[in-house]
């Protein structure tokens, strides 16, 4: 099962696609997560997205389409949350996809309205050590400011604070709504509101994936 999920920044798809991932036993592929990892590496490279990442800005085309061609042309089934994130980028996984006779199993969008984003984003919290994520309003950790697993010290992640948000929005609308488009024209898409509480999300799209595949 391939199966790309993208919307607007906050739209929970990080979180839907980790709690997909579970259910269904399929790798959970994020590009913010790969870049997040390069910048921990401390490298030239990692000090550059560093820097674009905290404006809000994208990385290129081409670092990103680099970063994931090989886990997409090698793995069976993946959930791929972040990409693609502009045209270029969708139109390059279609063409590599062709040449090598594979293809999505669906392109769900998951949609929110830009205040719920900002208020769902500013109260972020992510655990640096293990990746979860907390709400200090709708999930909060059980010790303020401490994951639950590990016990590490969350932090706020510097590309979540409000005004970069309304630029990451703005990018959003600017670069990632053509991409909507795109996949309209292949029948492949499926939109599911994702201002519903968490738990509802997850059951449309877990409705929308036993419907594309067979697992
Ligand atoms: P995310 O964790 O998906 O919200 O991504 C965090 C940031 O990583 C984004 O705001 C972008 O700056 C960058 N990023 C992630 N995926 C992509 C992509 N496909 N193309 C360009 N930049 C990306």
């Amino acid at each position: 099962m391939k199966v790309l999920l993208f919307g607007p920044p906050g739209a929970g798809k990080g979180t839907q696609a980790k709690i997909l991932a579970k259910e269904f036993n399929i790798l959970h592929i994020s590009t913010g997560d790969i870049l997040r990892d390069t910048i921990r590496t401390g490298s030239e490279l990692g000090l550059e997205i560093k820097r674009l990442l905290d404006q809000g800005e994208f990385v290129s085309d081409e670092l990103i389409n680099e970063l994931v061609k090989e886990k997409l042309l090698s793995l069976e089934s993946f959930i791929l949350d972040g990409y693609p994130r502009t045209l270029f980028q969708a139109e390059y996984l279609q063409k590599i996809f062709e040449e090598n006779d594979r293809d999505i199993d669906a392109a769900i969008f998951i949609t929110s309205p830009l205040e719920k984003i900002v208020r769902r984003i500013t109260n972020r919290r992510v655990c640096p050590n293990c990746g979860r994520v907390y709400n200090n309003i709708s999930h909060p950790p059980k010790a303020s400011g401490i994951c639950d697993d590990d016990s590490t010290p969350l932090v706020h992640r510097d590309d979540d604070k409000e005004e970069v948000v309304r630029e990451r929005y703005n990018i959003y609308l600017e670069r990632t709504a053509p991409v909507i488009e795109f996949y309209k024209k292949n029948n492949k898409i499926f939109t599911v509101d994702g201002s519903m509480y968490i738990e509802d999300v997850t059951k449309e799209l877990f409705n929308i994936l036993r419907g594309v595949s067979d697992i």
